[in-house]
């Protein structure tokens, strides 16, 4: 991706938790950074207009792109995240590397019309159908890096470690197999020989306590501390799963991923939707970030979590769409107040400007991003909304943020920019054009 610089003139620009908005915002950036915003500006020769409401790119903290596929396909009858893992688990086996390279580049390219500038994509899906690595053993992560570039997005690729079905130790079977490297030493060294770019971050991911034992878990820990790298870990999203951790170890899953050094502040923890009270104070006392997923948390059936009881103790609240039963980050940062809401019966637990934070300053670091704040050193990721959408028309100035938050759609998203490089204007995504049409033509591909 080229890195260009240039200059923005904001109609309007979110500056941050405290800080408000300010009106005729120049944001001017020297390569992929912001080197001033300035308030009150007129704007420069040459500086690119952005009418609306400007705030920093929004991290999606949380992706399978593969489930793009699912989406309008697991809705109906009854069931549970177990009943839809195994649909799941048919798409999962019908992937090869092009197909889930176009499926990926196409979801993607719909995160970018969403205002999404960088993803978090949590990748298990290593080797072909049989479990055998392919020539390259990266060959599905490389596709996902080539599937951001060709969307214009920031990619985390959390490559994730998935050793065995359960936490009996049982072996991966079926369509599982896929997953596997062996041990995790073999998935460190294949990990390994990913490298970070300036717009990709190699991150590591354990699956779940379920899929990685304790030892195996702080070798993956111990990988992403040797690097500095993001650690991503999927946490109790399921009762059961609480429920089989402590038969088999008398420990919560937040207790056991203590207890092999998983937790900490450059660790995010996936849903975190059932938890106690000692878990809680762990994840909060470690500093550990967690990333709700609300639209498939609720599309699932998993429950709520814990959102205000997480902040209060100190872990920062990220987001994700997860399986993209929709991708619209205004919709996950509102359902963490209203989910709450329904599950309290009270009202106001979060702020806007903090769920706005969660969408873009939380994610980003979630993802090992220095940006998400429009200030000199961050990234240039700027996502401009339109004030003229019915959702948005007449919002008050001192109710801009609110407005966003509680009503804006993903389709309310005109411009956005990556490291100073246009990526979405007016609507249109300047480097893949159609984007329905080229998830029409993915999804069939997955199909046929
Ligand atoms: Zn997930």
């Amino acid at each position: 991706m080229p890195l260009t610089g240039g200059a923005w003139h904001a109609e309007l620009a979110w500056l941050g938790p405290g800080r408000g908005v300010a009106r005729r915002v120049l944001v001017e950036a020297d390569g992929d950074r912001i080197a001033a915003v300035t308030a009150d500006a007129d704007p420069p020769p040459g500086a690119a207009r952005l009418p609306g409401l400007t705030v920093p790119g929004l991290a999606n903290g949380h992706s399978h792109a593969f489930h793009r596929a699912l989406r309008g396909r697991t809705h109906r009858g009854r069931g549970d995240f177990w009943s839809w893992r195994e649909r799941m688990y048919e798409l999962a086996a019908r992937l090869d590397p092009d197909r889930y390279l176009a499926l990926a580049a196409a979801t993607y390219a719909e995160m970018a019309l969403a205002g999404v500038t960088a993803v978090g994509e949590f990748h298990y899906l290593h080797h072909d159908p049989a479990g055998r690595p392919y020539a390259d053993p990266n060959r599905m992560g490389h596709a996902l890096v080539e599937a951001a570039a060709r969307a214009g997005v920031r990619l985390t690729l959390i490559d994730t470690c998935y050793l065995r079905a359960g936490l009996g130790g049982e072996p991966l079977a079926g369509p599982q197999v896929r997953f596997g490297d062996g041990d995790a030493a073999a998935w460190a060294e294949r990990a390994g020989a990913l490298r970070d770019t300036p717009t990709v971050r190699v991150a590591a991911g354990i699956h779940s306590v379920r899929a990685v034992d304790q030892a195996g878990m702080a070798v993956v820990a111990g990988w992403a501390r040797d690097r500095d790298a993001p650690l991503h870990l999927h946490l109790s999203e399921q009762r059961a799963e609480n429920q089989a951790c402590l038969a088999a170890t008398g420990r919560t899953p937040a207790a056991l991923a203590d207890a092999a050094g998983v937790l900490g502040h450059r660790t995010t923890a996936v849903h975190a939707t059932h938890l106690t009270a000692d878990d809680i104070a762990r994840l909060g006392a470690t500093g550990t970030t967690a990333c709700l997923c609300p639209t498939t948390e609720r599309d699932l059936a998993d429950g709520i979590g814990p959102a205000r009881a997480l902040a209060d103790a100190g872990s920062p609240l990220c987001l994700g769409s997860d399986s993209h039963a929709v991708v619209d980050l205004f919709e996950e940062a509102r359902a963490v107040e209203l989910d709450e809401r329904l599950a309290t019966g009270r009202r106001g637990h979060h702020r806007a400007e903090d769920l706005l934070a969660a969408a873009t300053a939380a994610g980003m670091r979630a993802l090992g991003w220095h940006a998400g704040r429009l200030e000199p050193g961050h990234l240039a990721d700027l996502v401009t909304v339109t004030l003229d959408s019915p959702r948005l028309a007449g919002a008050a100035p001192a109710d801009l943020v609110d407005h966003l938050v509680f009503a804006a759609t993903a389709s309310d998203v005109t411009h956005v920019t990556v490291g100073g490089n246009p990526v979405v204007e007016d609507g249109h995504h300047l480097l893949v054009g159609d984007v329905g049409a080229a998830l029409a033509r993915a999804l069939a591909a997955v199909d046929a």
